[in-house]
C-alpha cells in the first residue's frame, strides 16, 4: 500500500561564506541529497534548500583585510558554489545567502514578537574594545599569555599550550590580533533573548522529548541536550543569549536599536526560512501558507558541533515567534569527516579537497557510495581511508553490481538480439531456487526502511549482499556452456534475462546515491522516469547496447588526491601521471619505452609499521646502491619468502615521499576483481639491471 504523500522541507547547515566548501560540506550535502532523493522516489514533495552564511566579524574583516567589501567577498565565495554541488550530484532545488532582503525582512519580525513576548532585554556588558580599530573584539581576535602556564599568543578563551580555559579579562599583556593595540575594557548595552525563562526552559524539554508526535531525537543528541536543559529533579543550566553585536559589523541592523546588529547566530538559521521563501515565491506558493500547512515536515541535517544552536536557540526561537513559523520535525545530527582517523588539517596537507577529486576527474559517485556505505543513523564520525575507498568501490560498485549487467547483456546482445525474456522465475515457486529477480524484490521494504532511516550503511550492504547472490547464481547456471548448447538455447534466455531484471531492481535501490549511473541505466533499460520506488517490481524486455557504466579507480589519480599539496616539481609530475588515460586508448612503442622496466632483486623486505597494505622493499637494480620501494602487497606475501626473489620494477618513476619514506619506483604485480597480488618473475637466468623491452 502506499503511503501517504509527505511535504518535506529539508536544509542543510548554511556554510560560513568565508571560504570554499571543504570535505565535511560536502558529506553532509551527499548525506541530505541521498535522503531527499530517496523521499522522492517514494512519490513525496520535497522542498531541498540552503544558503550561504554571509554575516559576521570575520567575513567582515577578511574583506578589509583584501580590500573589497563584504559583499563582494561573499559574492567571489558564492560564485564557487555550482562547481561543486553540481559536480557531486548534490540537488539543491534553491541556493540562498543570509545577505538578503527575505532574511532582513524575517529576521526582524522574528526578533518583534519576541520582543512583544518579554522575551528580549538589554543589559551593559564588559568587553574587550580595540581603540586603533575603533571597534569591540570578538575573542577570537584578542591574544595575550596564559594567565595559567605562562604560554604566549594564547586566544582569548583557551592556551593551546596547557588546554586552560578563562576569559578574555584573564589574559597577562592581552593584545588585539588586528592591531596589535593593547585593548581597553569598555561597557556597551547588548541585547539578550531570555533563553533561561521558565516557559522557554519547558518548551525545550517537551520540545527534545518529542520534536514532533512518534519522532525522538537520536539518543546521542537527546542526552547533550539534556545536560543543558536538567529535568524534573535537575535544574537547567541555560543562560540567556546574547543576539547583538555593536557597529562596525556586517550583519543586519536591528530595528530600534540604533548602531547595532544582529549576531550572525541569530540570523543564519532564520536564513533557512530566507531560502524557503524565496524558492517558494519563484514557485508561486505562499510562504506562510506553506509553513502553516500541517502536512508539512520541516528537518534539518547538521553536524555535532552545531547542537546547541539547532536543538536549543532555534526551536525556542520559532516556537516562541509564534505562527506561521513552526519548530523543527527533527533535526538529525552527523558527526565529522576524518583522514586515517585524524582531523584532516589542511597545514599539515591531510585529507581530501573536493576541488581536487573534481579536478582529477575522479566519479563524484564513487564518494557518494563510500559515504554512504559508512554513513548510519548515529552521531558517530566517518573515517575516509583511500584504501578501503579504492577497494569498496571497485569491489561493489565495479565488480559485483555492474558486473552483472556488463555479463549478462553481452549474451542477450549476442544471442537473442537485446530482447529479453520475461519468464522470469517467481519466489516460492521452488523454494530454494526462487529466481534472481524475486531475491532482488523481496528487499524492497527492508532497504526503503533502512534509507528512510537514514541507515545508508545498512542499505548498501543489503544491496551488495543481494549483488552477490545474483553472481553466484550467474555462474552457477555457466551461461558460457548453456550458450554452446543449442537445446539451452531458453535456459540460456532465461538466466540472462533474469540478471538484468535483478539488475534492474538494483538500480532502483541504488538510484539515491548513484543519480547519475541510475540515469544511464534508465536509458539501457527503457525505465519510466522519474524512478519511482513503486514501479521497482517491473520487468524489462529489451536491453540497448550496452555501454560502459562505471570505471574502477584509478589508484594513480588516489595518489594524487592524497598527496599533500607541494609548491614545486613533484606536484606537478604526479599531476600529469594521474591524468586519466581514456579506456582503450592505444598507445605508441614510444610511450612505451618511455617506462623503463628493469629487474630487480629483492635484497630485503619489512612490514611497516602503522601501515595496513604496505611492505618495505629493499632493491637491488644493479646499479651499485639499493633503492627502498613501498609495495601494496602485505595482503598476499609474507616478507622473508620474497627475499632473493626477482621481479620487474618502473626505475624511472618520479620518487614519491610517503608517509613512510620516500619510494623509488614500482614493483609490478598482477590484480583481478577477487582477492589475491601476484608479483610478477622472470625465467631463470635474468639478472639485476636488466632492462625489460
Ligand atoms: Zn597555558
Amino acid at each position: 500500500m502506499p503511503a501517504p504523500r509527505r511535504t518535506l522541507f529539508v536544509t542543510t547547515a548554511l556554510p560560513y561564506a568565508n571560504g570554499p566548501f571543504h570535505i565535511g560540506h560536502i558529506m553532509e550535502y551527499i548525506q541530505a541529497d541521498i535522503w531527499v532523493r530517496f523521499q522522492r522516489m517514494q512519490g513525496h514533495e520535497v522542498h531541498f534548500v540552503c544558503a550561504d552564511d554571509a554575516h559576521g566579524a570575520p567575513i567582515m574583516l577578511k574583506a578589509e583585510a583584501e580590500g573589497v567589501t563584504p559583499r563582494e567577498l561573499v559574492a567571489r565565495v558564492a560564485a564557487t558554489r555550482p562547481k561543486h554541488l553540481d559536480g557531486f550530484h548534490i540537488g539543491f532545488d534553491h541556493w540562498h545567502s543570509t545577505d538578503s532582503p527575505e532574511n532582513v525582512e524575517l529576521s526582524r519580525d522574528v526578533y518583534r514578537r519576541l520582543r512583544a513576548r518579554g522575551l528580549v532585554y538589554g543589559k551593559p556588558v564588559e568587553q574587550f574594545y580595540d581603540p586603533v580599530k575603533a571597534m569591540f573584539l570578538p575573542d577570537r581576535y584578542i591574544k595575550g599569555t596564559c594567565p595559567n602556564c605562562g604560554a604566549k599568543d594564547q586566544y582569548g578563551d583557551a592556551c593551546e599550550n596547557c588546554s586552560s580555559t578563562y576569559q578574555p579579562t584573564d589574559l597577562i599583556d592581552p593584545y588585539s590580533t588586528l592591531t596589535g593595540a593593547r585593548p581597553e575594557l569598555r561597557t556597551s548595552e547588548h541585547l539578550f533573548f531570555r533563553l533561561s525563562a521558565p516557559e522557554v526552559v519547558a518548551f525545550l524539554r517537551r520540545w527534545t522529548a518529542e520534536p514532533s508526535p512518534g519522532r525522538a531525537l537520536q539518543p546521542e543528541v537527546l542526552n547533550k541536550v539534556r545536560e543543558w536543559l536538567g529535568g524534573d529533579e535537575v535544574a537547567s543550566k541555560l543562560t540567556d543569549w546574547d543576539i547583538s553585536r555593536d557597529a562596525p559589523y556586517f550583519g543586519i541592523p536591528i530595528p530600534d536599536a540604533p548602531g547595532k546588529y544582529f549576531y550572525v547566530w541569530l540570523d543564519a538559521p532564520i536564513g533557512y526560512l530566507a531560502s524557503l521563501k524565496a524558492h517558494l515565491a519563484a514557485r508561486r506558493t505562499d510562504f506562510a501558507a506553506f509553513l502553516q500547512d500541517p502536512h508539512v515536515e520541516q528537518y534539518h541535517f547538521i553536524g555535532k558541533d552545531i547542537i546547541y544552536h539547532h536543538l536549543l536557540f532555534w526551536p525556542a526561537m520559532l516556537k516562541f515567534a509564534g505562527a506561521p513559523y513552526k519548530t523543527p520535525d527533527n533535526v538529525f545530527v552527523h558527526g565529522f569527516i576524518t583522514f586515517l582517523n585524524e582531523k584532516m588539517s589542511k597545514s599539515r596537507g591531510t585529507g581530501i579537497s573536493p576541488d581536487v577529486y573534481l579536478d582529477l576527474g575522479m566519479n563524484p559517485e564513487w564518494l557518494r557510495y563510500y559515504l554512504a556505505a559508512k554513513l548510519n543513523d548515529r552521531v558517530e564520525d566517518l573515517d575516509f581511508n583511500p584504501d578501503d575507498f579504492v577497494a569498496r568501490v571497485n569491489s561493489d560498485l565495479v565488480g559485483k553490481y555492474v558486473n552483472i549487467a556488463s555479463r549478462a547483456a553481452t549474451f542477450v546482445a549476442r544471442h537473442f538480439g537485446g530482447e529479453l525474456s520475461t519468464r522470469v522465475p517467481e519466489a516460492g515457486r521452488v523454494a530454494d531456487r526462487a529466481g534472481s529477480t524475486s531475491i532482488a524484490w523481496g528487499a524492497r521494504d527492508s532497504i526503503a526502511e533502512a534509507y528512510a532511516s537514514r541507515e545508508f550503511g545498512r542499505a548498501m550492504r543489503e544491496i551488495m549482499r543481494i549483488a552477490d547472490r545474483i553472481n553466484e547464481r550467474f555462474d552457477e547456471a555457466k551461461p558460457w556452456e548453456l550458450a554452446k548448447d543449442p537445446a539451452s538455447r531458453e535456459r540460456l534466455h532465461d538466466v540472462c534475462s533474469d540478471a538484468i531484471n535483478a539488475f534492474r531492481a538494483l538500480t532502483y535501490y541504488l538510484a539515491p546515491v548513484l543519480p547519475a549511473t541510475a540515469g544511464k541505466v534508465a536509458k539501457l533499460l527503457g525505465l519510466r522516469l522519474p524512478l519511482r520506488w513503486s514501479d521497482v517490481e517491473q520487468l524489462s524486455d529489451r536491453i540497448q547496447p550496452y555501454e560502459h557504466l562505471m570505471t574502477r579507480i584509478d589508484p594513480k589519480q588516489m595518489d594524487v588526491l592524497i598527496a599533500p599539496p607541494a609548491p614545486a616539481g613533484p606536484a606537478t609530475t604526479a599531476a600529469a601521471a594521474a591524468a586519466p588515460a581514456a579506456p582503450d586508448a592505444t598507445i605508441s612503442i614510444d610511450d612505451f619505452t618511455k617506462v623503463e622496466l628493469r629487474i630487480a632483486r629483492i635484497v630485503a623486505a619489512e612490514h611497516v609499521e602503522g601501515a595496513d597494505k604496505l611492505l618495505k622493499l629493499t632493491l637491488d637494480v644493479g646499479e651499485g646502491r639499493h633503492r627502498t620501494v613501498f609495495a601494496g602487497i602485505k595482503s598476499a606475501y609474507d616478507p622473508a619468502t620474497l627475499v632473493g626473489r626477482l621481479t620487474p620494477m618502473v626505475a624511472n618513476l618520479a620518487p614519491r615521499k610517503m608517509k613512510f619514506g620516500l619510494s623509488e619506483g614500482m614493483v609490478l604485480a598482477a590484480s583481478g576483481d577477487g582477492p589475491g597480488i601476484f608479483l610478477l618473475a622472470p625465467d631463470a637466468g635474468a639478472q639485476p639491471g636488466m632492462r625489460v623491452k
